[in-house]
């Protein structure tokens, strides 16, 4: 039987998302069309996407100039912590243990890939670090995020601000957004300076 085209388009979206494999593509059309309640919703959630940013400071996901983080008041000002991807800042954020602020590269130094560091967002992480003590850098534990942090240490100790390293109990060959929040929060307290 031919399916309304409709039917399949949807599906075949569905279908491009991680996690989700053709016939569950297929389960959750289907689902949709007899729930319009939650199609409607999910639709107007869809809609709400567009007015998704990048902050200007940071990096991060925002609904207007800043982040939420960057506009809280009550974080400390003096240490940035230098993450990969928005899904890892996330992560240190779930483990609870991270006051400061947050700086998302846009991924990790990788020469093979054509990745240097013109392709990172680093420009305005060199432009913010008046007032800042300490950068903690927690790109991932691989071999790309380890060359990250080692060329990030080299410029940081040349503008005269103190680096240090994820500690301990990290996998190593793994990105953060994959760590249990016990512990990346350990990690984080037991970093070692670079
Ligand atoms: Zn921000």
């Amino acid at each position: 039987m031919r399916y309304p085209e409709s039917l399949l388009k949807l599906a075949r979206a569905l279908s491009r998302l991680p996690g989700i494999g053709p016939k569950t593509a297929q389960k959750l059309s289907l689902h949709l069309a007899f729930h319009r309640e939650e199609a409607e919703e999910l639709e107007r959630a869809l809609t709400g996407l567009k007015a998704l940013g990048v902050c200007r400071i940071c990096g991060n996901l925002a609904e207007g100039e800043l982040c939420p983080i960057c506009q809280d008041e009550t974080r400390d000002r003096s240490v940035i912590a230098v993450v990969e991807t928005v899904s890892d800042l996330f992560a240190l954020e779930r483990s609870g243990e991270f006051h400061g602020l947050y700086h998302v590269l846009g991924g990790a130094l990788n020469p093979l890939e054509g990745v240097g560091p013109r392709e990172l967002n680093l420009e305005s992480l060199w432009a913010r670090l008046s007032g800042v003590e300490e950068v903690v850098l927690a790109t991932s534990m691989t071999v790309e995020g380890e060359a990250t942090a080692l060329f990030l240490a080299e410029e940081l100790k040349r503008r005269g601000i103190r680096a240090s390293r994820l500690a301990y109990g990290l996998p190593v060959g793994g990105s953060l957004e994959y760590v249990d929040e016990v512990t990346l929060g350990r990690a984080l307290e037991g970093r070692k300076p670079l």
